[in-house]
């Protein structure tokens, strides 16, 4: 059996040998390993530098640096040879979004059995309109404690029971139950942990207004953030016709400590019946009233859409997509006398290792088509991905992947390095081959109760099946580990989602260089494989495929 193989491996081999003469040309991504040598410190600096430029003013939806920064990436994936997306043989999609900028007209009062009670604007609460309707009001409604406010028939969790909350506020605590280990994923968040997730059910539920409780560990950053994006214009794709939540709110722990206690209750005692399957919402004998003006304008705004079209007769059709959102939020509230927002490593920094796979990939003929999405408004909670994956550029099921860079590790060399969504689909079997071949560990999310799978583009390409590819940087620090790691864990409460989110000619881009390499070599064998990747058997997405 061992020589009739070897005898056809020759055969084989020698046909092969045969055919060099008139070969076709090469398919398939060649010479990975030199093209990865493309994504270097110089490029990845320059591009930052760019785009995280005051020229840029944040990268604002809609605003001047939104057509500039599109303007800039278009260039550069065109001078990389990726061709026009669309179409219409553009770069741009548009996407029809939505502004709308909120000031509070009347500030949040509480009226209760136990007194009224007057809530200071940005320091106890922030909201935003969730309607496109010129003035949000709310008045003297009754508030509901709803819990984690979760349905999920799956789980056999209902949080609303059969209480009716229409034309009520419904006050949420953030995240998911995490308690029993079998239940939303134990400690790791589900969608159903997401701020955002709460307030469309409790717009489905009919409520009029929502107000999650913020705390740092369940929303995983503390209030400042929140306060950053507040009184800010956000953005909406297009309205469906009923959209009865008028109010989306955030409190302070303080602040609904204190507002449930006019009513007569704990908010730990409230919290620790949350917990459990049969807890049913509690009406606080508290009312609210609140209102907002909106400014409501349309938006113009766009993805960048760049294509490299494949060789491979039976698999050119399909694609893999790689993005990165470009926008950031633009010019906001100013902190130490600096109101532009710059997004360095978010996300000028994802955009400049997008535009680093177009050099890596210039000249090449990948088996499958490759589309470059850099998207817009994913701060304004994912809408130019939810767009894209709405009206892809080619059929849905022809989409095989989405590799997606948010962020990238600006603290140095690692031997590590961490995937969001690790064990979700057989990607990360290719990454972790891709990993052990340069001797590297990669490791599951360090965070997963953060639940950042849910929380940057690649999202809204799993909600429609695809599965998806997010890196993580890791913490295995190859030199001064101890300073870079706490440099690095003060990020997030320091520059995340702030002025002070700015390029340093300092970051250690070495680290980010080395996992983008071993990103892009993943990468080229997924495009270039015969298979598709598939999800894990039993995982959340695996029936949208
Ligand atoms: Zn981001």
């Amino acid at each position: 059996m061992r020589r009739i193989l070897l005898v056809l491996s020759c055969l084989l081999f020698a046909s092969c040998q045969s055919n060099t003469g008139d070969a076709p040309p090469h398919v398939g991504i060649d010479r990975v390993s030199e093209r990865e040598k493309l994504i270097d410190v110089v490029g990845m600096k320059a591009d930052i530098a760019r785009l995280s430029s005051d020229e840029f003013e944040g990268r604002g939806v809609g605003k001047r640096g939104d057509a500039a920064a599109r303007a800039y990436i278009a260039q550069a994936l065109a001078s990389s040879g990726i061709q026009p997306g669309m179409p219409d043989g553009s770069f741009t999609q548009p996407v029809p979004i939505t502004g709308i900028k909120s000031e509070v007209i009347r500030p949040l009062q509480a009226f209760g059995k136990g007194g009224d009670a007057l809530f200071a604007e940005r320091d106890d609460w922030t909201c935003f309109a969730y309607s496109p309707a010129t003035e949000s009001r709310i008045e003297r409604a009754e508030v509901v404690f709803v819990g984690y406010g979760i349905t999920a028939p799956e789980q056999n969790w209902d949080d609303f029971k059969d209480v009716d909350v229409r034309g009520k506020v419904v006050l949420i605590m953030n995240d998911d139950p995490s308690a029993d280990p079998s239940l939303f994923a134990g400690k790791t968040r589900l969608y159903y942990g997401r701020w955002t997730y709460k307030y469309e059910e409790a717009r489905r539920r009919g409520a009029v207004g929502a107000m999650i409780i913020h705390t740092t560990p369940s929303a995983s950053y503390p209030f400042q953030v929140v306060q950053s994006n507040h009184a800010q214009e956000r953005c909406w794709l297009p309205f469906s016709a009923e959209q009865p939540l008028a109010l989306a709110m955030w409190l302070t722990e303080e602040a609904s400590k204190r507002l449930v206690t006019l009513g007569g209750r704990d908010l730990g005692v409230l919290r620790a019946a949350a917990e459990k399957r049969d807890f049913r919402p509690v009406v606080l004998d508290v009312a609210v009233s609140v209102a907002t003006r909106n400014d409501v304008r349309s938006l113009e705004s766009g993805n960048v859409v760049g294509l490299l079209p494949g060789t491979d007769p039976e698999l050119r059709d399909e694609a893999i997509v790689v993005t990165a959102h470009f926008d950031h939020l633009g010019i906001g509230t100013p902190k130490g006398g600096d109101a532009i927002y710059n997004g360095a490593l978010d996300n000028a920094s994802g955009c400049a290792a997008f535009l680093a796979f177009a050099r890596a990939l210039s000249g090449s003929r990948p088996r499958r088509s490759v589309l470059f999405v850099s998207v817009t408004a994913e701060e304004q909670g994912l809408l130019g991905s939810e767009w894209f994956a709405r009206y892809p550029t080619i059929p849905r099921k022809k989409i095989v992947a989405n590799f997606n860079i948010d962020g990238v590790n600006i603290w140095g060399r690692t031997r590590d390095l961490r995937l969001i969504g690790h064990g979700k689909s057989d990607l990360t079997d290719v990454l972790t081959s891709e990993a052990n071949r340069r001797g590297r560990k990669l490791l599951p999310d360090a965070n997963p109760e953060a639940g950042l799978f849910y929380r940057s583009d690649h999202f809204n390409f799993a909600r429609i099946g695809v599965p998806s590819v997010f890196l993580g940087s890791g913490s295995d620090f190859l030199e001064d580990g101890e300073t870079r790691r706490s440099v690095q864990r003060s990020y997030t409460a320091l520059h995340y989602h702030q002025p002070s989110d700015q390029f340093d000619s300092r970051w250690r881009l070495e680290g980010a260089v080395d996992d983008l390499q071993l990103l892009f070599s993943a990468f080229c064998r997924v495009v270039d494989a015969s298979g598709r990747p598939t999800w894990t058997r039993g995982d959340e997405f695996e029936k949208q495929r």
